[in-house]
């Protein structure tokens, strides 16, 4: 599958070759091991040691036929990134010859030396045993099949000696069986018919950018930070508006191709591609699908993303801020929920009992965003996501919901109790049926889905978007939270609900529900929109104006990492993870000082290589500059000339020449301290390099500059 072989992908016929699958199970294993190995994947039936080892045999003959020599386990640490070690299927036979053997034991459970993990403390090194379990949900797959590099990739968690989680993965599954467990709830509520288990479904909408190879190389900053740390945005940036959903240069459709054809083959469903809006800047969404299979996937599209940018001379940018004065990347998260029903639950109903269930939902999303905004922050908090969280580009780091017009006016009836007839598409609704509530809704339209591109979180038709979602990250941290922070509003609701119930008689009217079930959901309904309509919020985010009416309402406004991650280790929420068997008060912990470890050896790290480069490449370029102009300003007296305008373009190149030593000083006295003064120091020095890259002639400068990034990709061949 090199970026040279242009035969064309046959889509249908390619799709998923390379995941162990139902189709590929059924052919490798027997039928009994076949049937209880889907009981396992769909109901969480308990693997026994027999069914281990005939499926790992199977597993091993169907890898081998794609040319896999190793196995490893692959796992989600928190680094944010995936892990993995190679084992070969080689065994001796004791006879001077070899086996390939792949055992019940190695297919279940791993044990990478743990110990260079970050942990967080949980794990002292004299117990730095980590153990990776298979994770059946997610299949395995091999990546590059039919060549000498050919590995089988088993999606695992990875815990420690106590079962202490030390990956993104183990409380993403954790989040997703108690918002499983409390939909149960609300579908005996609503009598919702079917035996499905409800989950979660994510579409993830992953940005990037593509630099020309032979220029990013020469940017020392980008290739150690992931983004640059100096340079000025060209004459010619976004503002032409022609970038977005332009038509896609040949070079970059090519490389486009291959990375659809080779997540076809993973069976990653990618499903559009197209220009972002800064230059350079590009899209790729899959189709949506169950969300831990979703998660996996989306490490799946930025690997493969970054590997065939290097097939195709390119850099795969997906770094959330690259370059200062154009768009960013994020990753829409879009998140919606399945019912047993088979159903999308956020999908307006057809039926007044549907609306009367979507709308307990959405008054459930309401309720969560608001109750833990600041634990949602907390989980987009990256140092990277800093740079673009409300840098009028990208949803403020305050939280809210757009809902749309619709949907708005309903919120503010059900809040006020005014008649629903005024909505007029109801036109049989007399006085009484409007007392016994949500029936009389008016029909909820299909598409509800007005755009508002400034909300960190917006109802789209029938998903949530969380755009808050930085492009590098890692989507299992923010969709444990969804599925966490809607399993706890979602609870306290079902709970409010049946204790209103508790003594009603189970008559029922036409609408399937009894008198004394729509009084109840009304006065919930009522009750929550209420108390949580303040985080709902229809306007610009991006403006001004939100920030101060945000901060009126008492909307928390959480700007940088280390403010943002406080909210993790609240009281509050500590014991909703615990509370819910998400993460333990232990775990949360742990979690806080990785994350904020990470993101304080991210800005040291960056300070560093700022500091470097400045007293390296820029010191030097900025002397010389100087001294030529020296040398000028010195001939044109000679010559008898008028030397002031040469004086002055000198004496502004010495006085930035000047403030160049004072910032690198200033800086780097600060690489002890705390992280906010070195990314304030930063954009000190950079204020200054970026106005001398300005000045100083172009052939002299040590960096390609951001125009030369920016078109490099799209207009050279
Ligand atoms: P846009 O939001 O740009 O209008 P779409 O609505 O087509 O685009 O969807 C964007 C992403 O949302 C896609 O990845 C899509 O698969 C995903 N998506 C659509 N429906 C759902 C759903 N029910 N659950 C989760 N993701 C969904
Ligand atoms: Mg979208």
């Amino acid at each position: 599958m090199s970026s040279e072989d242009h035969t064309p992908s046959n889509l249908v016929s390619t799709f998923a070759t390379d995941v162990f699958n139902a189709d590929a199970r059924q052919r490798y294993l027997s039928s009994q091991v076949f049937a209880d190995l889907e009981e396992t994947i769909h109901n969480g039936k308990p693997i026994t040691s027999d069914m281990a080892a005939a499926i790992a045999h199977g597993m091993k003959m169907w890898a081998m036929d794609k040319g896999a020599t190793h196995f490893t386990h692959w796992f989600q640490p928190l680094t944010g990134a995936t892990a993995e070690k190679h084992d070969s299927f080689l065994t001796p036979d004791f006879k001077g010859g070899i086996l390939a053997q792949f055992s019940g034991k190695e297919l279940i459970q791993g044990e990478p030396d743990a110990s260079s993990f970050p942990s967080g403390g949980l794990r002292a090194t004299f117990e730095a045993r980590g153990y990776t379990a298979w994770d059946p949900t997610s299949p395995a797959f091999v990546v590059n099949p039919d060549t000498d590099r050919a590995v089988l990739c088993i999606p695992c968690v990875f815990m420690g000696y106590h079962g202490e989680a030390l990956d993104e993965k183990t409380p993403l599954l954790r989040s997703q069986a108690a918002l499983t467990k409390q939909l149960e709830r609300v579908a005996r509520l609503f009598e919702v018919k079917g035996d499905g288990r409800p989950y979660a479904t994510l579409g993830p909408e992953q940005e990037y950018f593509l630099i020309d190879s032979r220029f990013y190389i020469q940017r020392p900053d980008i290739v150690m930070c992931g983004r640059s740390l100096f340079g000025n945005r060209p004459a010619r940036h976004q503002q032409m508006e022609d970038h977005y959903f332009g038509r896609i240069k040949p070079r970059i459709l090519a490389f486009m191709a291959d990375v659809d054809r080779r997540l076809w083959r993973l069976g990653v469903p990618a499903k559009t591609r197209h220009n972002e809006v800064s230059p350079a800047q590009f899209e790729l969404a899959p189709v949506f699908e169950e969300q831990n299979l979703s998660v996996d996937h989306n490490m799946l599209i930025m690997h493969t993303l970054q590997d065939t940018a290097a097939e195709h001379g390119f850099a795969c940018l997906l770094h959330e801020k690259p370059f200062a004065g154009v768009n960013g990347s994020g990753k829409h998260n879009n998140w919606s929920i399945v019912g047993n029903d088979g159903k999308n639950w956020f999908a307006p109903g057809q039926t007044p009992h549907d609306n009367a269930k979507f709308l307990f939902m959405l008054a459930g999303v309401i309720k969560a965003v608001d109750t833990y905004a600041p634990l949602i922050r907390a989980s987009v908090a990256t140092a990277g996501n800093d740079h673009r969280l409300g840098a009028n580009e990208a949803p403020p780091a305050i939280m809210s919901v757009y809902l749309g017009e619709q949907l708005d006016a309903i919120i503010e009836q059900i809040d006020t109790g005014n008649s629903l007839r005024t909505m007029g598409n109801n036109a049989t609704c007399n006085d009484d049926l409007i007392e016994i509530g949500v029936e009389c809704l008016p029909k909820i339209p299909r598409d509800v889905s007005d755009r508002n591109r400034t909300s960190p979180f917006a109802f789209t038709g029938n998903k949530f978007e969380f755009r808050a979602v930085g492009s590098s990250q890692s989507c299992a941290g923010p969709n444990t939270i969804l599925n966490l922070v809607m399993a706890a509003a979602l609870d306290e609701m079902v709970t409010e609900m049946e204790r209103r119930l508790a003594d009603t008689p189970p008559q029922k009217d036409d609408t399937g529900h009894s008198r004394e079930f729509h009084d109840a959901l009304k006065a919930v309904l009522r009750d929550e929109i209420r108390q949580h309509k303040r985080v709902v919020f229809s306007g610009d985010g991006y403006s001004a104006e939100w920030q101060e009416e945000a901060a009126r309402r008492g909307l928390p406004n959480l700007r940088t990492m280390p403010e943002a991650l406080a909210a993790l280790i609240s009281p509050e929420t500590v014991k909703l993870f615990s509370h819910y068997g998400v993460l333990s008060e232990r775990e949360v912990y742990s979690r806080h000082e990785v994350y904020t470890h990470a993101y304080s050896t991210t800005v040291a790290m960056e300070g560093g290589c700022a500091l470097d480069l400045a007293r390296t490449f820029i010191l030097p370029a900025a002397l010389k500059f100087e001294t030529m102009l020296a040398e000028t300003v010195d001939a044109a007296k000679k010559m008898g000339r008028d030397a002031g305008p040469r004086m002055k373009a000198y004496n502004q190149v010495a006085d930035l020449v000047e403030r160049l030593y004072g910032a690198m000083d200033t800086l780097e006295t600060s690489l002890q301290d705390r992280p906010n003064e070195i990314v304030a120091n930063m954009a000190v020095l950079r204020a200054i390099i970026d106005k001398l890259e300005m000045l100083a002639p172009d052939h002299d400068w040590p960096f390609p500059c951001y125009g030369e990034l920016f078109f490099s990709s799209t207009h050279i061949k």
